[in-house]
């Protein structure tokens, strides 16, 4: 095994100026594991969700190579469920419901045949649960990143702390690097944050884009501008196990290499939000990565006589 990831597999209801749905499958580790068996055939999930949860989305996501041996299915619970409204801009939402079911009393078990996974992938959930995936695992992975909210920070901020002393990788968008920085410059910001512990930063944009610090450098992949965004949610988590399926595939953690992860993670998201939930992202194909990452290159690529 070689990317592990631990996240919500959920059911969303949403709403985006565009039509509404009704409950859907969803949850970030639903997302982020998709994406990633783009690159990776062997890694593995570890979640929670009640009986209610459909057994052909667990087939499904076997078929693309996802063992979900550490998915727990709770008999006579329900499984996690959110519900979200866009406004018209599609940058903002309101979360309507937050139902934690499952998720309230979510005690990660880590199979066996995960412990020595070399990647691990920590998608948005309570800081504590975070911590305790770390602290399972047998051997420390190569390399951790974690993705968390503004949620966290307003309700566990020194648990937050904690966890995010014991990651390499956070990703994060702009608004949630400020709040935690306390500072307004992403670039001030950068440099509060990593001295939390994350020697390696992502800060997303959304549509303008995403920012990578790494040690002293600092590469700025653009967003592929959409005519139609048809629904946001699960691109952050799709950019994640995009870039962290990148990694787990190439094995290697260079700058260089990064900063093709993030372009990887940032065509995947592109996808995603073109249809509701998960459904874009288990159509694409191998064809549609690479036009769609030519496209990425063609946008950031310049040519410029010396001056002078
Ligand atoms: P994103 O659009 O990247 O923020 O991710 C949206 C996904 O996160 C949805 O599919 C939700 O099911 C899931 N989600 C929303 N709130 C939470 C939460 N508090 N804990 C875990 N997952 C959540």
């Amino acid at each position: 095994m070689n990317l592990i990831t631990v996240g919500s597999v959920a059911f969303d209801a949403i709403e985006t100026p565009f039509g509404k749905t009704d409950k859907i499958v969803g949850g970030a580790g639903t997302f982020i594991s998709l994406s990633s068996s783009f690159f990776v055939q062997n890694q593995g999930i570890v979640s929670v969700v009640g009986e209610d949860f459909p057994q052909e989305t667990l087939d499904f996501m076997r078929s693309k190579g996802i063992n979900i041996d550490g998915i727990q299915i709770k008999q006579g619970e329900k499984t996690f469920f959110w519900s979200g409204r866009y406004h018209n801009d599609m940058n903002s939402r309101d979360t309507l419901v937050t139902e934690l079911n499952v998720l309230g009393t979510f005690d990660p078990v880590i199979p066996t045949n995960f412990q020595r996974a070399d990647y691990l992938m920590l998608g948005n959930l309570s800081p504590d649960v975070q911590r305790k995936v770390i602290e399972r695992l047998e051997k420390r992975p190569k390399l951790i990143a974690m993705d968390t909210m503004n949620f966290w920070m307003d309700i566990a901020l020194d648990e937050l702390k904690k966890t995010m002393a014991l990651v390499d990788v956070l990703i994060i968008n702009d608004e949630e690097a400020r709040q935690l920085s306390k500072e307004y410059s992403l670039v001030k910001a950068a440099k509060v944050i990593r001295a939390m512990g994350p020697k390696i930063l992502i800060i997303k944009k959304g549509e303008h884009g995403a920012l990578l610090f790494h040690g002293e450098h600092i590469f700025f992949a653009p967003a592929l501008p959409l005519e139609e965004v048809f629904d946001p949610t699960g691109a952050g988590d799709t950019f994640a196990g995009g870039f962290m399926g990148f990694i787990a595939s190439t094995d290697d953690i260079s700058f260089e290499n990064m900063k093709r992860a993030v372009i990887a993670g940032s065509a995947l998201a592109s996808f995603c939000v073109e249809k509701f939930g998960t459904e874009r992202l288990t159509e694409i194909t191998k064809n549609d990565f690479d036009e769609r990452v030519s496209k990425f290159v063609a946008l950031a690529n310049f040519e410029m006589n010396q001056l002078a």
